[in-house]
């Protein structure tokens, strides 16, 4: 394939998915391949999470969540190889994925109001990250119907419920056993739920690409990602 920063239009790649489907890894390992730029857009629901806690911001205030989603100094590190989030010049990639956040997350995410600065804030990026690189892949949940409904490529990656959960736990607890996987299904299960209010994910929208990995592995998944985009991109050519 024409690597994206020699080829004249952007490449743009949307990938959506519920929790433990993969799309963060498999998304940074196929920007990586493909040589592009790459942007988490659940860090950012998170690192607002994460700026109201610590600004003492009161997460049923909805109002007062929308204002610190406009006023948070947020930079996001774009390279897959090390993707990183800053807010007010301090590192927060781990404090961004602690169950503390991972369980009230959602309450932020389904703020109208804050989904739309965010979205502003992602568009803005993308574009240039595109410029930079040739090209980007961003994902989450509204990617492939609202922030990039006009992306070259538009995947929804699923998997089963019983894959994702082995997976998510494996990752959360080092094993998934009988017992890491009940502890790991509520925060899953339900978050995916509360989610599904505000965004379509379980289902690929018109034109979306439907990707199943519960029978692949990581680097068949990588690889099936790579697939789609090079039949996609020989199709616009
Ligand atoms: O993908 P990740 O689990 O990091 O996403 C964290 C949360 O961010 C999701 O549970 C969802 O509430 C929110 N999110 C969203 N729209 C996106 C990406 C993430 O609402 N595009």
């Amino acid at each position: 394939m024409t690597p994206a920063s020699e080829s004249q239009a952007p490449l743009v790649i949307a990938i959506d998915g519920p929790s433990g489907s993969g799309k963060s890894s498999v998304s940074r390992a196929a920007a990586k391949a493909l040589g592009i730029g790459y942007l988490d857009t659940g860090a950012m629901y998170r690192a607002v999470t994460w700026w109201c806690l610590d600004q003492g911001v009161d997460l049923e205030d909805a109002e007062a969540v929308v204002r610190a989603a406009r006023e948070m100094p947020l930079t996001m590190g774009t390279d897959p190889a090390a993707p990183w989030v800053e807010v007010d010049g301090r590192r927060i990639d781990a404090e961004i994925r602690t169950t503390d956040i991972s369980s009230v997350v959602s309450k932020v995410a389904t703020n109208l109001d804050v989904r739309s600065e965010l979205r502003r804030r992602q568009r803005e990026l993308m574009a240039g990250i595109a410029e930079r690189t040739g090209g980007v892949i961003a994902e989450g949940r509204d990617i492939t119907t609202v922030v990039a409904a006009d992306a070259t490529v538009r995947i929804l990656l699923t998997a089963s419920e019983e894959a994702r959960l082995r997976r998510r736990s494996a990752e959360l607890h080092g094993e998934a056993s009988q017992t890491t996987i009940a502890a790991t299904r509520d925060q899953i299960v339900r978050r995916d739920r509360d989610d599904s209010t505000v965004s379509t994910f379980h289902e690929a929208a018109d034109g979306v690409m439907l990707l199943d990995t519960s029978d692949l592995d990581f680097d068949q998944s990588v690889q099936a990602v790579l697939d789609i985009v090079a039949a996609a991109t020989a199709e616009s050519r």
